[in-house]
C-alpha cells in the first residue's frame, strides 16, 4: 500500500474546544489502521510556545515525550494509544516553533531581502511540516487545535486549505467537529452555534466532507439534517457522536455513525476494519470483576488524571487485560510526609515522574514503606530516584538525598546527582536527557525476564532484543536530568535494592529492583509512554498482577 500517494484528513473544531476533537481524529485513525492502512497523526497547535517542556502540567496536562526527544502535550499520547504507532518531532507543530524557524531563517538571510509574511511563509512552512510528518504513510491525519475562528489559529486553517491545492482536493478529507448544546430551560438542542461555526469555516474556504455533531445525549436525525441543510453539506455527511463513557468506545461510536462509508469512499476500498482486539478490550474494560486492586499513585498533583495521563491509562489497561477492577487511589505525597498511614491497605504503590522538592520526602517514604512491607512498587523516573534514596538510607546513608532537592554536593550524600555536563543548566528548558535510550538488563533479573516474555509473546517489542549472553536490551523514553551516583551502589544494595539495568556504556543506572520482593521495580525511563490500551506495557502488567496476588 505504501507505494500509493498519501491521503490527508484534516480535523478542525467549531463552537468550542475540549469536545473530543482529538479523540474523534484518533478514532478515525484507529478505524483506518484496522482497515490495514499505515496511519500517522500530527497536531498543529496555535500556541506561541516552542514546545511543551516548560508548560505547567496542572494547567496543560502531562508532558508527553516522543521517541526522538520532543516534549509535547498529551494529545500525542492519545494518538499513540489509539493508533499504536510512535509519534515523532514531526507530529507536533506549534506556532511558536514555526515563528522561531522563520525568524531564524530570516536573520540568517534566508529570505534574500523579501518581506516575510503569514501567507505564504508561515502557511508554506506548515505545509512543509505536514508533508514531512506524512512521509511513508498511507493516510495522515492532522488535527488543528482550538476552534476555527480563533485569531491565532487562522494561519493553520489557511495552510490546510492551501494544502489541497498541492496534493489535490480528492486526496484531502476535511472533518469538522462541532458541538450542539442542550438547553435545559427550553428542553431543546440548539444548532445555531454549529451553523455559525460551519459558516466561519466556509468563509475560510473549507467545506467539510464530514461534520461530527457532538451532543451530550444521542440526537434525532432531524438535528443533523438541519445542520446539513443550513450548511450546504449532504445530510449523509453530518453524523452524531454523543458522549460516551469511555474514550476507547469512540471508535465504535464513529463506526455506528455512518462515517465508515465516507472513509471507504475516500480511501477507495470497502474492506471492513478488523476491530476484534478493540472489541475485546472494550468488553474487558466494561466488566466488573470479583477482584479489585487498590493502587496508590503517590503524586504531587492529586486527582488530576490529565497530569499523569499515560500512567493512569497504562494501569487501567493492565487491569482490564488482567481481568481485575482497578481502584486508583490518589495519595498526596506531601501528606504522606506527615502520615504514612495513608498508604495502609494499598495493594501496590506507584511513584511517577516529577520535578522539584515538593512532596519528595513523602515519595521517598512511600518507597521505604514498600520495601519494609513488601508492597509491590513501581517507580517511574523520579520513582527510581526516591527508591534509591530510600534503599541507601536503609543501607546506612542516613541523610541520602538528591542534589535536585537542595542538598549540596559537599554534603557528600547525594545518591542522585547531576552529571558534570549538565551542571549549570538546571533551570533551563531543553537540557534534559530526552527520548529513546537503550538499556541493558542483566540476564536473570526480574525486569529482563518480564521484557523477554513480552517480546516472545509479541505483546511488547519496541526494540527489545535478547543479547548473546542472555542480557536483554530494551529501548525506553526518558525525560530527566539527574542520575544515580554509582558510588552509592553498595549502600543501595545493602538496603535491598540492586541494579538490574544500565546504559550500554555502563555509566547510567537505568533499572533497579529488589529481587527478594514480590515486585519492587523502578526505572529511570518512562515506560508509560509506550503503553497501549491494546498492548499494555509489560512492567505495568506484571506490577498489577503482583499487586493482585
Ligand atoms: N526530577 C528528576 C530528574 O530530572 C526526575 C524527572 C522525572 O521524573 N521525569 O532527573
Amino acid at each position: 500500500m505504501s507505494d500509493k500517494k498519501c491521503k490527508y484528513i484534516f480535523v478542525t473544531g467549531g463552537v468550542l474546544s475540549g469536545v473530543g476533537k482529538g479523540i474523534t481524529a484518533a478514532s478515525i485513525g484507529a478505524i483506518l489502521k484496522a482497515k490495514g492502512y499505515k496511519v500517522t497523526m500530527q497536531k498543529c497547535d496555535p500556541y506561541l510556545n516552542v514546545d511543551a517542556g516548560l508548560l505547567n502540567p496542572v494547567e496543560h496536562g502531562e508532558c508527553f515525550v516522543t521517541h526522538d526527544g520532543v516534549e509535547t502535550d498529551l494529545d500525542l499520547g492519545h494518538y499513540e494509544r489509539f493508533l499504536d504507532f510512535e509519534t515523532s518531532k514531526y507530529s507536533i507543530t506549534l506556532s511558536g516553533s514555526i515563528y522561531k524557524e522563520l525568524i531564524e531563517r530570516e536573520r540568517a538571510g534566508g529570505f534574500h531581502g523579501k518581506t516575510v509574511q503569514l501567507v505564504p511563509h508561515f502557511t508554506g512552512l506548515v505545509c512543509e511540516k505536514i508533508e514531512k510528518a506524512s512521509v511513508d504513510s498511507d493516510i495522515h491525519i492532522v488535527e488543528i487545535g482550538g476552534t476555527v475562528g480563533d485569531y491565532e489559529g487562522l494561519p493553520f486553517v489557511e495552510a490546510i486549505r492551501l494544502f489541497a491545492n498541492k496534493v489535490g482536493r480528492k486526496n484531502c478529507l476535511y472533518v469538522s467537529v462541532v458541538y450542539v448544546p442542550f438547553i435545559h430551560t427550553s428542553n431543546e438542542l440548539k444548532t445555531k452555534p454549529a451553523q455559525n461555526a460551519l459558516k466561519d469555516l466556509r468563509g475560510f474556504g473549507i467545506i467539510p466532507d464530514v461534520v461530527c455533531v457532538r451532543t451530550e445525549k444521542p440526537c434525532g436525525r432531524e438535528i443533523c439534517e438541519k445542520i446539513a441543510a443550513f450548511s450546504g453539506i449532504s445530510s449523509d455527511a453530518v453524523v452524531n457522536l454523543p458522549d460516551i463513557q469511555s474514550v476507547y468506545d469512540v471508535p465504535f461510536n464513529v463506526l455506528k455513525s455512518g462515517v465508515l462509508a465516507i472513509l471507504n469512499d475516500f480511501v477507495g476500498d470497502d474492506r471492513g476494519p478488523d476491530m476484534s482486539r478493540w472489541k475485546e478490550f472494550s468488553r474487558r474494560r466494561a466488566l466488573k470483576y470479583k477482584k479489585t486492586v487498590r493502587i496508590g499513585l503517590v503524586a504531587k498533583y492529586v486527582g488530576n488524571d490529565d497530569t499523569y495521563m499515560c500512567v493512569t491509562e497504562a494501569l487501567k489497561a493492565a487491569a482490564a487485560w488482567d481481568k481485575v477492577n482497578l481502584d486508583l487511589v490518589w495519595v498526596n505525597a506531601e501528606e504522606v510526609e506527615k502520615n504514612i498511614d495513608l498508604l495502609r491497605g494499598l495493594d501496590g504503590i506507584v511513584v511517577p515522574g516529577g520535578f522539584g522538592a515538593r512532596g519528595v520526602e513523602g515519595k521517598t517514604k512511600a518507597a521505604e514503606y514498600a520495601l519494609k512491607n513488601n508492597i509491590p512498587y513501581l517507580g517511574l523516573c523520579l520513582g527510581l530516584q526516591v527508591a534509591c534514596i530510600a534503599a541507601a538510607r536503609r543501607g546506612g546513608v542516613k541523610d541520602a538525598n538528591s542534589e535536585e532537592f537542595g542538598a549540596s554536593e559537599k554534603d557528600g550524600n547525594n545518591v542522585i546527582y547531576i552529571m558534570e555536563e549538565q551542571k549549570g543548566k538546571e533551570s533551563t528548558g531543553g537540557t534534559m536527557r530526552l527520548g529513546d535510550y537503550r538499556a541493558v538488563l542483566k540476564s536473570g533479573s526480574k525486569v529482563a525476564e518480564i521484557y523477554k516474555k513480552a517480546m516472545k509473546s509479541g505483546e511488547y517489542i519496541y526494540g527489545t532484543k535478547v543479547l548473546g549472553d542472555g542480557d536483554v536490551e530494551v529501548v525506553e523514553r526518558h525525560r530527566h536530568r539527574y542520575e544515580v551516583n554509582q558510588k552509592f551502589l553498595p549502600a543501595i544494595s545493602a538496603g535491598g535494592v540492586l541494579v538490574s539495568g544500565l546504559s550500554p556504556d555502563g555509566k547510567l543506572v537505568e533499572f533497579v529492583e529488589a529481587p527478594e520482593y514480590k515486585f519492587f521495580v523502578a526505572t529511570q525511563a518512562h515506560p508509560e509512554f509506550k503503553s497501549r490500551p491494546l498492548h499494555p506495557h509489560p512492567l505495568f502488567r506484571e506490577f498489577v498482577k503482583m499487586a493482585e496476588a
